[in-house]
């Protein structure tokens, strides 16, 4: 699932294709992706006419604004959009284009169809679900420890389950989690409210650092996004212990662990992570 810097590349990558194009109209071949308005004859038609004025992020969220709509879309699994010719055909995965009037085709495949689009008027996108219950974006200066220590200290959840919920911050998902958990030295299923101030100082520093260096390497590679089919894809970084179970750790050397945090597949290092305060790290 991308999570907020492979977001971010594809709102840059997007941004570039399409902005200034006029929408002839639209085709939907699967409803179900259309979350708001409830027609998706009415979400077909509220687009005929608009053009692309630039293209928005709210953590895992694309916002593609128009000359008078917000179009909130999630990519959840395997949402992509690319940029066609009219000779190209769209594969059965392809379930919503936007056409051009300059001829060219926005496509939205998705061949688990778990992604959603939703359309507001313009101003209204912020205050309505998905977007209204989303917690700070990390680069914002609403991000801050303090916040983090008074959310925190409200729950005995665990610290990995409570950085997925968007709630305290937005942008994070597996990978980055396990990544800025890994860097802080923290275990994933440390009780949210056992934290100490050091702890949610170098956490917070941790989390920004992981997104900021991700979204710095997407930015920098964008053209590399673009395939042959003109589809924006992911990239992949160097990960300390996503998807590294099994392998030694770069730090200390010792084998990665996999378990399960919340229902996710979790992966740390048990000796640079421990799951007690580490008082033998205290100075
Ligand atoms: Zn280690």
């Amino acid at each position: 699932m991308p999570e907020l810097p492979e977001v971010e590349t594809v709102r840059r990558t997007l941004e570039q294709l399409v902005k200034g194009k006029e929408i002839e109209r639209v085709s939907v071949t699967w409803p179900k992706i259309i979350k708001q308005p409830e027609e998706v004859e009415q979400f077909k038609d509220a687009l005929v006419g608009q053009v692309i004025d630039h293209i928005g992020r709210r953590g895992k969220f694309l916002l593609i604004y128009t000359t008078d709509f917000a179009l909130v879309s999630h990519l959840r699994m395997e949402g992509r959009y690319g940029l066609f010719a009219p000779d190209e055909q769209p594969d059965k995965h392809t379930h919503v284009i936007f056409y051009f009037t300059d001829g060219t085709q926005l496509r939205y495949r998705d061949v688990r169809k778990f992604g959603t689009m939703h359309l507001f008027k313009k101003g209204e996108e912020l205050n309505a679900l998905p977007l209204s219950q989303l917690g700070p974006e990390p680069f914002s200066e609403e991000f801050t420890v303090k916040r983090m220590k008074e959310m925190l200290a409200k729950t005995n959840r665990s610290i990995k389950t409570v950085l997925l919920d968007q709630k305290l911050v937005v942008g994070l998902g597996n990978i980055y989690v396990d990544e800025s958990l890994f860097k802080a030295g923290i275990h994933p299923e440390r009780a949210a409210n056992s934290l100490s101030q050091k702890e949610l100082v170098t956490l917070h520093a941790e989390i920004v650092k992981t997104l900021e260096e991700a979204v710095e390497k997407g930015g920098s590679t964008v053209r590399s996004y673009v395939n042959t089919q003109g589809e924006i894809g992911m990239f992949q970084l160097e990960l300390y212990v996503y998807g590294r179970k099994g392998e030694e750790c770069k730090v200390c050397s010792s084998e990665l662990e996999r378990i399960v945090v919340g229902g996710r597949g979790t992966v740390f290092c048990p000796k640079c992570q421990k799951s007690k305060k580490a008082s033998k790290i205290k100075k």
